[in-house]
C-alpha cells in the first residue's frame, strides 16, 4: 500500500485513519490540530501522541509539502512561487500583498485542457490533476514563506488549471481550508474559485454548501465571440451558463464575480459592454475587467487605456459594479494568463 500524504486528508479522514491504526478518533483530531492549526509537519514534534501511534502513522503516511523550487519577487511586491512536485512536474502560485491583505493565487492542475485562445497556460495542454495535498501544500508553503505572525488572508483558485475539472481534490482542499475547528480556519468568504464555465460543475459545486465565492471567466457577451475565444462555450452556451449562475446559492450580500479579459478590437466595443450589462441583468454581479496580459506568440493586444476606461464606464452607467484588475507580477510572468512552467525560452 502506498503511503498517504496526510496533508490532503480532511480532519474527519484523519480521525478515520487514527481508528484504522488502532487509536481513537481523538488521536486523529490531535494530528489535525498539529498539522492544520499549529502548522507542525514533523511527527516527532507531535509530543502528545503515543510513540507507537506515531510509528504506525509513519508507516502508513507522510506529511509532504511540494518542494518550493523558486521564489521570484516582482517590482510590484508580489512573488511568484514555483513548486516542483513529486513526479517532477511544476506548478506556480502567486502571492500578492495589498494593504492588509495577502492574497494567494494557486493552481489546481498541471497545465490546462481548456485551450482559451488568450491564455498562455492553455498552450501547455493538461498534464494531470493536482492532489488535494498538492493544493493545500501550496497554501501551507506560502504561509511558511510569510514573515513571523503573517499569513495568507485571501485565496483565489485562479492559477494554472480549471478547478471544477479537478472536482474531488478541489472540494477536499476547500473543506480543509474552511474547517474552523480542526482545519486551516479560512472564512469561505475570503476564498474565490474561478471557472471557465463548466455548467455541470457549477451546479454540483453549489450543492456542496461551502459558501465560497464563485468567479466566472466570461470574456465575451455573445456566443459567437465566446466560442471563438473559449472552446468550452461550444459545450455550454452563455445562456446555459448564466442560467446555472442564477441558481448558484448566494449568502446575503454575496455576489458572483465575472472576469472579462479585454482584447483590443475583439470584445472591447461599447456594444459589447452594453450587451454584457444586459446579460447580467438580475444577477448580483461584480465584473472584473482584466486588460490582456501579453505573452510571446499571442495573437491579441491590450486595448488602449481610454478604451478600457470607456468599457468600464459603460458598465457602471448601466448599474453594473465594475473594477479593473491591473494584474500583478507582469514583469515576472506571474500575471493572469501568464503562468506556464517551464517558462517558454
Ligand atoms: N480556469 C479557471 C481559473 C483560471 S483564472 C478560469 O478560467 O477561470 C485565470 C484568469 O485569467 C481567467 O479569468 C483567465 O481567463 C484570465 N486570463 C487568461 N489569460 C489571460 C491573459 N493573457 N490576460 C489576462 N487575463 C487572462
Amino acid at each position: 500500500m502506498s503511503r498517504v500524504n496526510l496533508l490532503g486528508l480532511r480532519p474527519s479522514e484523519l480521525e478515520d485513519l487514527a481508528v484504522e491504526l488502532g487509536g481513537s478518533r481523538y488521536r486523529g483530531r490531535q494530528v489535525a490540530t498539529w498539522i492544520y492549526r499549529k502548522g507542525v509537519l514533523d511527527l516527532d514534534v507531535m509530543s502528545d501522541l503515543p510513540k507507537e501511534f506515531r510509528a504506525s502513522l509513519r508507516e502508513r503516511g507522510e506529511i509532504a509539502l511540494p518542494e518550493t523550487e523558486r521564489v521570484t519577487p516582482s517590482q510590484d511586491g508580489s512573488q511568484k512561487l514555483v513548486f516542483r512536485l513529486e513526479d517532477g512536474s511544476r506548478v506556480s502560485a502567486v502571492l500578492m500583498p495589498d494593504d492588509d491583505r495577502l492574497t494567494l493565487c494557486l493552481s489546481t492542475q498541471v497545465g490546462c485542457g481548456f485551450a482559451c485562445a488568450f491564455c498562455l497556460t492553455g498552450t501547455m495542454g493538461l498534464t494531470r490533476n493536482l492532489t488535494a495535498a498538492e493544493i493545500v501544500g501550496q497554501l501551507v508553503s506560502a504561509n511558511r514563506l510569510c514573515a513571523e505572525g503573517r499569513r495568507v488572508t485571501h485565496i483565489v483558485f485562479m492559477g494554472m488549471g480549471e478547478p471544477l475539472a479537478n472536482y474531488a481534490a478541489l472540494v477536499t482542499s476547500l473543506r480543509i481550508m474552511t474547517d474552523g475547528r480542526l482545519g486551516l480556519g479560512y472564512s469561505p468568504r475570503r476564498i474565490t474559485v474561478s471557472t471557465v464555465g463548466i455548467v455541470s460543475g457549477i451546479e454540483r459545486f453549489g450543492r456542496e454548501g461551502l459558501g465560497v465565492n464563485l468567479a466566472i471567466s466570461l470574456h465575451a457577451a455573445s456566443d459567437d465571440v465566446r466560442s471563438r475565444l473559449m472552446p468550452v462555450n461550444r459545450s455550454w452556451s452563455l445562456e446555459t451558463l448564466l442560467a446555472a449562475v442564477r441558481r448558484y446559492p448566494l449568502a446575503n450580500r454575496q455576489r458572483v464575480f465575472f472576469e472579462y479579459v479585454l482584447l483590443d478590437g475583439v470584445n472591447d466595443s461599447a456594444e459589447d459592454a452594453r450587451r454584457l450589462a444586459r446579460l447580467l441583468r438580475g444577477i448580483r454581479a461584480k465584473v472584473t475587467l482584466i486588460p490582456f496580459n501579453g505573452w510571446e506568440g499571442a495573437e491579441f493586444r491590450r486595448p488602449p487605456l481610454a478604451k478600457i476606461l470607456q468599457f468600464q464606464s459603460t458598465l457602471l452607467g448601466a448599474g453594473v459594479t465594475t473594477t479593473v484588475r491591473w494584474s500583478k507580477g507582469e514583469d515576472i510572468g506571474a500575471a493572469c494568463g501568464q503562468l506556464r512552467e517551464p517558462i517558454p525560452a
